[in-house]
């Protein structure tokens, strides 16, 4: 193909990109009201791997990825990218929650943990200087 077709291929494909865009998410952002915070990136042949499994789509905060190469696949993927957003965003106050459970338990955790270091230790130490009393008596 020669560089001026290879253009106007990429435009038609960016073109097609911002129509496809445009009837699924945009639309969907009217139609419920919610999400106009929402981004889409579309990274056609990027390869990502999540579990062992090949992503074709991804949310990342309020960014929908599309890494299919396929326009009529990207369709699908970005109502479902869509929805996963609108999930997460209900998942998001429990997931701060657990978060937050766990930042203290570590806490916690860590500082009885030190106790129980220094206590051992302590008994370490005075054992030694015991045995090092007994040796020199
Ligand atoms: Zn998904």
């Amino acid at each position: 193909m020669l560089r001026a077709e290879t253009e106007i291929a990429k435009t038609e494909l960016s073109n097609n990109w911002i129509d496809v865009k445009n009837l699924t998410v945009n639309r969907l952002k009217l139609k419920v009201g919610m999400g106009f915070e929402v981004n889409m990136k579309w990274l056609p042949g990027t390869v990502k791997h999540k579990n062992g499994k090949q992503l074709l789509e991804e949310v990342i905060g309020n960014t929908i990825f599309i890494y299919t190469e396929e326009l009529a696949e990207a369709k699908y993927l970005l109502t479902h990218g869509f929805i996963e957003w609108l999930l997460n965003k209900h998942t998001r106050k429990y997931r701060l929650l657990i978060n937050k459970f766990i930042e203290l338990f570590e806490q916690i955790q860590y500082e009885e943990k030190e106790k129980i270091i220094d206590a051992i230790t302590k008994l370490l130490i005075e054992n030694l200087e015991n045995d090092l009393q007994a040796c020199t008596s």
